[in-house]
Order: C-alpha cells, then sequence, then structure tokens
C-alpha cells in the first residue's frame, strides 16, 4: 500500500478541511481549545453537532444509519485532516471511530437502530468505562459485577481513567457477568443511559493538562437488551473496540501541523527529515490497519502497529520543539510560537502511551499476534 490517494479520496479531505475553515471560529471562542488542542477532552460539543451538521461523523455506516457508505480508509484519510486543522475530536473519536465501531458490528438492530443515527448527528456521545484498579493492561481482571436479575442486570463496581464521562450520554461499560467461567470468559458489554439512577461519575485533572473520570456505579439497573454481543462473549467486543480505537490518524496530522510549522521556523534540519520519514511510516501504517479492517481481517496487530508508530512519534515530536526552539516553544497563548499548541501536545504525548494499551501491550500484541511468538 502506498500513499496515492484517489481523485475520490483527495476531494473527500479537500471537502473536511474546507469544513475545518469554517469551524475554526467555533473553535477561536474556545479557551480549553487554545490550551489543549486537538487533545482536548473539554466540552468538544459544538464541534461535534458541527461534525454530525455536516455528515462527518459515521462516515463508515450505511446511510440508512445516517452514514455516508464509506470505508473505514476514508475516513482515517479524513481524521489525518482534522488533526492537522487541530479539531478537538474526543466525542467523535469515542463515540463514533471507537465505541461506535463494535455497536455497528456487534449490538442487536433495535439498539444499533437507536444508538447509530443520533451520534451521526453529533447529539449522542459515548465513554468508554474499562479500566479499573488492577485491571488496566490486564483488562481480563475487572471486578465490576452485573447480575442477571429478571429482564435487566444488576452492575455494582468502579471504573477508572474514564475519558469525557462527565460530559458523555450513555456509557460503554464491561462488566464481569460470569466469575466463574476462566477470566477473559465471563466478561459481557453493556451499554447504558450515563444519567441511570446508581451511576455516579467524578472528574479529575490529569498532567496533561485535560480532564478524566471516575465512574462509581451503585446496584446500577440495566435492561438485558442493552447488551453488546453475546453474554459472556464481551472480550470479542472489547478487542474488536480496541482495534479501532489504536488507529490514531487524527494525531499524526497533529505532528503532521508542528512538523510543518517547525520547518517555517528553523528550516530543515537532519532531525526534522527525520521525523519526516517516521511520519510517512506511520501514516502507512494507520492507513493499512484502516484497510485490514475494512476487509474484514484480523486487525488487533496492524492496529497495534499504528498505535505504537504514532504514539512514539508523538513524544519525538513535542521533543523536537524543545531542541529546535528550547523551552520557549513551550509557552502557551495565541500569541506563542506555533501559536501556543506545542505545550499541550508535549503534555499530552505521555497519555498517548498509555491510553488505548500502553507501548508495551503494543509490543506484546505484535510480538505474539503479528509475529507468532510466545
Ligand atoms: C489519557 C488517558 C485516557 C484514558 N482513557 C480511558 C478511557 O476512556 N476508558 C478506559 O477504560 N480507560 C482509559 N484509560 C486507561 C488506560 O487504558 C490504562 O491506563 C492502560 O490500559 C494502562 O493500565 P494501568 O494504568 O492500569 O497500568 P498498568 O496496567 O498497571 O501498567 C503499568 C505499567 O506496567 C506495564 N505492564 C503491565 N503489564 C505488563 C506486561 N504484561 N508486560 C509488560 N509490561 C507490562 C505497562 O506497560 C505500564 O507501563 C486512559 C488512560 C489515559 C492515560
Amino acid at each position: 500500500m502506498d500513499l496515492r490517494l484517489t481523485d475520490e479520496q483527495q476531494a473527500l479531505r479537500a471537502e473536511a478541511a474546507a469544513f475545518c475553515a469554517g469551524v475554526r471560529p467555533l473553535l477561536e471562542a474556545d479557551p480549553e481549545w487554545r490550551r489543549q488542542g486537538m487533545l482536548s477532552d473539554g466540552d468538544s460539543s459544538a464541534v461535534n453537532r458541527a461534525l454530525g451538521d455536516a455528515g462527518w461523523i459515521g462516515m463508515s455506516w450505511p446511510p440508512e444509519l445516517g452514514g455516508r457508505g464509506l470505508s473505514r480508509l476514508d475516513a482515517t484519510l479524513v481524521e489525518e485532516v482534522f488533526g492537522y486543522h487541530w479539531l478537538p475530536l474526543s466525542s467523535y473519536l469515542l463515540s463514533y471511530k471507537t465505541i461506535g465501531a463494535a455497536l455497528e458490528r456487534f449490538a442487536a438492530p433495535a439498539l444499533v437502530e437507536q444508538l447509530l443515527p443520533p451520534i451521526t448527528r453529533g447529539e449522542l456521545v459515548f465513554c468508554q468505562g474499562f479500566s479499573e484498579r488492577g485491571a488496566g493492561t490486564d483488562l481480563g481482571s475487572l471486578t465490576t459485577r452485573a447480575v442477571r436479575q429478571g429482564d435487566s442486570f444488576v452492575v455494582d463496581g468502579h471504573k477508572i481513567w474514564t475519558s469525557g464521562a462527565h460530559l458523555a450520554d450513555w456509557i460503554y461499560l464491561a462488566v464481569r457477568t460470569d466469575p466463574d467461567l476462566p477470566k477473559h470468559r465471563g466478561i459481557s458489554v453493556l451499554v447504558a443511559p450515563i444519567d441511570t439512577p446508581g451511576i455516579e461519575v467524578r472528574s479529575f485533572a490529569t498532567l496533561g493538562g485535560g480532564t478524566l473520570c471516575e465512574v462509581f456505579l451503585d446496584a446500577v439497573e440495566i435492561p438485558a437488551e442493552n447488551l453488546v454481543g453475546e453474554l459472556n462473549g464481551g472480550w470479542a467486543v472489547l478487542m474488536h473496540t480496541l482495534d479501532f480505537e489504536r488507529i490514531t490518524a487524527e494525531k499524526l496530522g497533529g505532528v503532521a501541523w508542528l512538523l510543518d510549522r517547525l520547518e517555517e521556523r528553523v528550516g530543515s534540519s537532519a532531525q526534522l527529515a527525520r521525523l519526516r520519514g517516521e511520519l510517512t511510516a506511520a501514516r502507512l501504517l494507520s492507513f493499512r490497519a484502516a484497510d485490514t479492517l475494512d476487509r474484514g481481517l484480523p486487525g488487533s496487530a496492524t492496529s497495534a502497529m499504528a498505535k505504537l508508530s504514532g504514539a512514539r512519534l508523538m513524544q519525538r515530536a513535542a521533543d523536537a520543539v524543545v531542541d529546535l526552539l528550547g523551552l520557549g516553544g513551550l509557552g502557551e497563548g495565541a500569541d506563542a510560537a506555533l501559536e501556543g499548541r506545542a505545550a499541550g501536545l508535549y503534555r499530552g504525548s505521555v497519555g498517548s502511551t498509555i491510553a488505548g494499551g500502553t507501548t508495551e501491550v503494543q509490543q506484546l500484541v505484535i510480538a505474539r499476534r503479528g509475529l507468532g511468538l510466545r
């Protein structure tokens, strides 16, 4: 696979760039965006609704669900453009790219019809409740319990590091439905409105400069029809979700913007040339991962390669700002170097090697699933 795009793909990217220029005033009005840029996990709801109004959410879904019937690869090409224009995408990425992909594949038709159209309109935002204390990398050890009672599940537990729960309308939850089965086989996935009685969200500030949440679940009653996938078959749903989450072309778009601006300021340098080479490799890995999922092939290794290359590149690009501009390059505010965006990228680059699975986990997935090592 190479980087030559079809005329249709180029037109799609031009249309996306024009959309980004159109929403620029909306972004300029948001101080959180100035500070955190595309990594903002603040209130991106206005941008999300604008994305929905313009038909950009759910691009790879069929028209009857509000989509455009495009491929995941096309959507990935567009997400890169969004990243280059520094759009805050947290709602989009969680609701469509990541959770939406699993809902489309695994949810019952009634749930798909209920949830996907409002997601495409930017009216329904999801958060992802996977991680717990002691169940991050080792997600199979999660202990949040769901017990079937009549037509419902009753859920008790505690989730941490839940991005965007303070802004979300619904939560996508990994729960243990059978503690007697081997740990990866007793897990299921449920979805529920975040205002369901018994759900409490507490948010806190992070080193990355944004906000993360804890979610407490106390006797939360969730209708059985909100099960996504098979009962006790949740592991496959979770892995499918992560395959989509780990393609992070939007971050590569942000890196491309940063390298362009750095080159304008300092001219060409060996360090920048090397980073551009790494960017090309990371882009190819992202596009290949999206294409793999489009073809319905096993995607865990290719998505892990995309995630690993993108997260490392983001850290190296952030380092390059300091190498080439000194600490002054990390100044904040619209008048600072690089429009004040490098600091947000620098802070956020740490979390990007952890969220969606750490660097070590991506290496393990590549070794086991990609290379067949034991
Ligand atoms: C910005 C951000 C956003 C996040 N958003 C969400 C979200 O929306 N929803 C959600 O559910 N979670 C979210 N997370 C949580 C994230 O998925 C976990 O932090 C991640 O999976 C790591 O888990 P942990 O923090 O428990 O670390 P641990 O699993 O305790 O790992 C600690 C260290 O040990 C290493 N390690 C662990 N096991 C192994 C092993 N077997 N081999 C080699 N090294 C190993 C890890 O690589 C890591 O360096 C987010 C995290 C961040 C930073």
